[in-house]
């Protein structure tokens, strides 16, 4: 039988060096910097790691001139490292097991409905209107594994700069929850599949941004993001 319509695209975000990394999933994670949680008023002690998603076609990808949304006064950047999934697995345990699904990991911005965001927090309500909306989840050129994981690592930070001012500038050792343990706490939920991507999380400094505004995220060596609010 035929489609009623023709069926959206596979989100797909480039490869580096070539190929596109077809997008399935998109989980977030929340509460990974103690910094990040005390500027949000929380106690980072207590916090263990949040989980939350966003639609695969929220991906934008470098380059482009995103609309400022709607539905929101308090639009804001978070800076993270994203981690592209590449095998299955589920109720996994072992550093070693993590390790074995990562395709590649990118520079990515995890975008926020602030003002929605303190609404539902509020009044504890889901989180999926502040989070995963159109255009929420900007992406770099995905680096393999294999080509960046060492330069990207070793003492990486992660900087995130709005109209070329630094805002955003932590070590990825800061992270809480590290890249395994993300990976192993995800699978204990989901089943994880090759084109899943993971948001891991922000460090402090996050803000409001403004039409107009022009976002870069850098991490060590990898591909740098780079996007701009349109006017
Ligand atoms: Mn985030």
């Amino acid at each position: 039988m035929d489609y009623e319509f023709e069926p959206p695209a596979t989100p797909a975000v480039p490869v580096h060096g070539g190929s596109k990394f077809p997008v399935r999933r998109i989980f977030c994670v929340g509460k990974n910097y103690a910094d990040h949680i005390r500027e949000m008023g929380g106690d980072a002690k207590k916090s263990s790691p949040v989980f939350f998603t966003k639609p695969a076609d929220a991906i934008v990808m470098t380059g482009a001139s995103i609309p400022y949304p709607q539905g929101t006064d308090d639009l804001h950047y978070e800076g993270e490292l994203v981690v592209a999934i590449g095998n299955s697995g589920r109720d996994l345990t072992e550093r070693h097991e993590a390790g074995a699904l990562i395709f590649g990991t990118a520079c990515g911005c995890d975008l926020t409905r602030r003002d929605l965001q303190a609404a539902a927090k509020k009044a504890g309500a889901p989180w999926d209107a502040s989070k995963a909306f159109d255009h929420s989840a900007p992406v770099a050129p995905i680096g393999r594994w294999q080509d960046f994981s060492p330069d990207a690592f070793d003492g990486a930070r992660l900087v995130t700069k709005v109209n070329d001012e630094i805002r955003q500038d932590a070590p990825l050792s800061a992270m809480i929850w590290t890249v395994p343990e993300i990976i192993c706490a995800l699978s204990a939920l989901f089943e994880l599949r090759a084109g899943d991507l993971i948001y891991t999380g922000t460090p402090a400094g996050v803000g409001p941004l403004n039409r107009g505004d022009r976002v870069e995220v850098e991490i060590g060596t990898l591909p740098a993001l780079e996007f701009s609010i349109a006017e």
